[in-house]
């Protein structure tokens, strides 16, 4: 163990503030964690598994936006807006359009490229050194369509990624077959990235990181953070619902809530939650599927998790208070049940989740602005499981006094002040 040895408080228990308070931890410094939630219980514990290392695509460009009208429109589209909440999220909107632009997109792939690649090795490392095994499986991830027109409006992305060095594999009907027998044989395309890794069961990844933070002496407190004490330019101590505590350093990763937070302390940072849903659904004696597959045409993932087929899908732009509406994901079931013929409709959870997202799909990394002792590690929309053990590496160099290896000006929260 190297490093000074200072006590930090991590706030948020997702697995980006878990992987981050480990990595914390590995570098010598006295962490606690503070969360009302337990360890990957939030947005953490219902994703698509996906450790996805060409996950450099912001989700604004132009073939996205070009389906937007129809997508609105479209019951069984998965995206989706509450009106009510739409004057809220406008200035959210007008930042994600102008980054929408192909100049952007470009350039956002490759700030994204310098540190979504790497980001399997981070999440492999931390477990090598934790001996955290059998959750995490080199199963790839493949994407599907029925159709060349569909497959094809996907084509810019692919090309993207590939020049940034992810191995995309491009399946006929046959080799589909040969990869996964269960889906429907009217899948005429496909595209397979073998390199993503699955992740079989997201929360209890967070909670191998967790156990292992906490055999090594690290601390949780179930406890919500609702203000900040300051001395000048130092956050002086963090006030939870029951307790007031000092530290040399504070991190913020609380997820979709993080803007809130950054409002306690004094700044506003552009991030929104693009809401998503999932349905477990009971997988014993169905069809079996190795892989998260994504059925392309509509924009939904079956993946095969140690509790059930996990269907996820959705972008709501609803923000954090609205009540969950399953109408939408329910609409999707039949639709996966065509893809994946026998597929159950048993449904043992249906589940909402809330992607910390901002207007330009990268995450925020790096200190806070206008202060000393705060970092902030954020905002990583639909690639937070990827980017969780990328991001604590980057910050504990942070905290450690040390400029990470990637740089991290692509990051920073004032690139929002600069530029929309
Ligand atoms: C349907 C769906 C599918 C997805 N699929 C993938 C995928 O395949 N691959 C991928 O990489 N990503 C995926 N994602 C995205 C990924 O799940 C998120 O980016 C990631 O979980 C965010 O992690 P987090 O730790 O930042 O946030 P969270 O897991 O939401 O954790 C934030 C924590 O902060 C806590 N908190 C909030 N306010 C406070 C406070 N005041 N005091 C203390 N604590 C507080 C919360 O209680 C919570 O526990 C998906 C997301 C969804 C919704």
């Amino acid at each position: 163990m190297t490093g000074s040895g200072k006590s930090v408080i991590v706030v948020g228990a997702g697995i980006v503030g878990v992987a981050t308070a480990l990595c914390l931890q590995m570098e010598g410094h006295q962490v606690t964690v503070l969360d009302p939630k337990a360890p990957g219980t939030a947005t953490s514990f219902g994703n698509a598994g996906s450790i996805a290392i060409g996950g450099m695509y912001p989700t604004g460009s132009p073939g996205n936006l070009k389906q937007v009208p129809k997508m609105l429109l479209d019951p069984t589209s998965a995206v989706s807006v509450r009106w009510s909440y739409l004057p809220r999220m406008l200035p959210w909107f007008v930042r994600f359009f102008a980054a929408s632009r192909p100049s952007r997109v470009a350039q956002i792939a490759s700030e994204l490229a310098t540190i979504v690649p790497t980001a399997g090795a981070a999440h492999l490392a931390l477990m090598k050194a934790h001996r955290i095994e059998g959750i995490v499986k080199p199963l790839g991830w493949l994407k599907v369509y029925s159709g060349e027109k569909s497959f094809a409006g996907t084509r810019e992305e692919r090309e993207t990624i590939e020049r940034h060095g992810a191995n995309v594999q491009i399946l006929n009907q046959d080799e589909l077959r040969q990869l996964e027998p269960a889906l429907a044989p009217h899948f005429t395309h496909g595209a397979f990235q073998p390199d993503n890794h699955f992740v079989t069961s997201p929360v209890k990844l967070t909670e191998a990181y967790a156990k292992a933070f906490t055999g090594l002496g690290g601390r949780f407190l179930a406890e919500k953070v609702t203000r900040f004490e300051f001395d000048g330019s130092r956050v002086r101590q963090v006030v939870t619902d029951l307790g007031m505590y000092e530290a040399d350093e504070v991190v913020v990763c609380a997820g979709a809530w993080s803007g809130r937070i950054c409002k306690m302390l004094g700044f506003s940072v552009p991030l929104d939650t693009e809401r998503g849903y999932h349905l477990n659904i009971v997988a014993e004696g169905g069809p079996r599927l190795t892989r998260p597959v994504v059925v392309g045409d509509h924009s939904f993932v079956l993946a095969p998790m140690q509790d059930g087929i996990r269907l996820t899908s959705g972008v709501e732009f609803a923000g954090l208070d609205a009540p969950a509406d399953f109408r939408r994901i329910r609409r999707m079931l039949p639709l996966a049940q065509k893809a994946l013929p026998g597929l159950s409709d048993t449904v043992t959870r249906e589940w909402l989740g809330y992607r910390p997202s901002t207007p330009d799909s990268k995450p925020v990394i790096g200190p806070a602005p206008g202060l000393s002792n705060v970092f902030l590690g954020f905002g990583h929309g639909h690639i937070g499981l990827t980017l969780a053990a990328q991001t604590g590496v980057m910050l504990a160099d942070l905290v450690s006094g040390r400029v990470p290896e990637t740089g991290i000006a692509a990051f920073s929260a004032d690139r929002f002040s600069l530029s929309v």
